[in-house]
């Protein structure tokens, strides 16, 4: 049966989500950025938390695990490399293990640059991704603990997926990304019809994920310093992939 979500802000700009299962009535929330707003959303729908899988150790992905946990006893899923910085872990995970939710399966992604062990879940069945503050819409995370050429992998990593995978980030940064990402190429036609479309669900007060990987695939210029003209719009033509992307991610630093 099919994945449910809840989408919702929180914090500043973070969002959160719960994903539910309908025929084990299981919820996970993916990170904790605050456990109100969790609790919120709980209400909202009438589920009840049974895990929580946490992405990558930043405090505004993890400041409302040890609230939730003791009201719900839920379950703490966090990354094994990133576990002694995350509050209340019961199991960690590595590349390619599974972790239920019910009746769910979400596969585990290494994808580290912006933390050093960050994950990101992928629900093959419901072809929902997870990707926590690795991509954003049109964007990407900032490059923290790793370097570029490890962020650039977990890109590619994350860009294998099928085209119609639903991607769930960790920031409302859309609109602030597609400004950006059109000093690169300004030329995009996805990337001007996804600024139309940010522009409408903004006006209409919603958030502006999910959105497809075919569609960041087309626009999102993080995951296209391997196109010739993304790399001829930084002046490195003929360098690796990583070293584009590199130069893309230091020119959006000082945007
Ligand atoms: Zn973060």
């Amino acid at each position: 049966m099919a994945a449910q979500s809840c989408l919702f802000l929180c914090l500043k700009d973070n969002f959160g989500v719960l994903v539910h299962d309908l025929e084990t009535m299981a919820t996970a929330a993916i990170d904790a950025p605050e456990a109100d707003a969790v609790e919120a959303a709980l209400k909202r729908t009438g589920w009840s938390l049974t895990d929580i899988l946490v992405t990558h150790h930043h405090h505004d992905h993890t400041g409302g695990i040890e609230e939730l946990k003791s009201r719900h006893h839920c379950r703490v899923v966090a990354p094994d490399a990133e576990a002694a910085g995350i509050p209340a872990v019961d199991e960690t995970v590595r590349e390619g293990d599974r972790v239920r939710v019910g009746s769910l399966e979400a596969h585990v992604i290494e994808t580290p640059g912006h933390t050093a062990g960050h994950i990101s879940y992928f629900l093959p069945a419901d072809k929902l991704a997870f990707v926590g503050d690795t991509l954003f819409s049109i964007g990407c995370g900032r490059v923290i603990e790793g370097n570029a050429e490890m962020m650039w992998d977990s890109l590619l990593k994350l860009r294998a997926l099928p085209d119609d995978t639903r991607i769930f980030c960790g920031h409302e940064y859309t609109l602030a990304n597609i400004r950006f990402a059109k000093t690169i190429e300004p030329a995009n036609a996805l990337l001007s019809a996804r600024e139309q479309e940010v522009a409408r669900l903004i006006a209409e007060n919603k958030p502006t994920i999910p959105s497809f990987m075919g569609e960041e695939k087309a626009a999102n210029p993080f995951l296209r310093a391997d196109v010739p003209e993304v790399a001829r719009a930084v002046g490195l033509v003929g360098k690796p992939a990583w070293q584009v992307f590199a130069e893309i991610r230091e020119r959006k630093n000082r945007f």
